[in-house]
């Protein structure tokens, strides 16, 4: 899974330019799991390599380890749709990532979880709209 992942990534780019890639999927989400929102500790294969995914920003997301581990090489939304902590703004946010819409990804998970933090001025305004409802 990830640690296999890693090896593949590795023997593709330099060793810095992954680990730069790394930090900016984790960035997006301010270092939650795309799932349940918990410290992301490692990058998922929304589809997993074993069915062809790609290691690409837009099949890649922050996860927990426990996510990671537990989703294995299962199809992300029917995973996800079992698990407790389902939330249907988040698998519309990890859809939205798929489709490369990041910007939209994260207010989706800001909406999902208005304590979601990051540095993003442009944000400002969606946080305040959630304040006031
Ligand atoms: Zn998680």
């Amino acid at each position: 899974m990830h640690i296999y992942d890693a090896v593949f990534l590795e023997d593709l780019c330099p060793k810095f330019k992954i680990r730069q890639w790394r930090k900016s999927i984790h960035k997006f989400t301010g270092k939650s799991c795309i799932y349940c929102g918990k410290p992301s500790e490692s990058i998922d294969h929304v589809l997993p390599r074993s069915q062809g995914g790609l290691s690409t920003t837009e099949n890649c997301v922050p996860a927990c380890l426990s996510c990671n581990g537990d989703k294995s090489d299962e199809n992300a939304f029917y995973w996800y749709r079992r698990q407790k902590f389902y939330d249907p703004r988040r698998a519309m946010a990890i859809r939205a990532w798929l489709e490369g819409d990041l910007r939209l990804a994260i207010r989706l998970l800001q909406w999902a979880n208005p304590n979601f933090q990051i540095n993003n001025k442009n944000h400002e305004k969606d946080e305040s709209a959630y304040k006031a409802a």
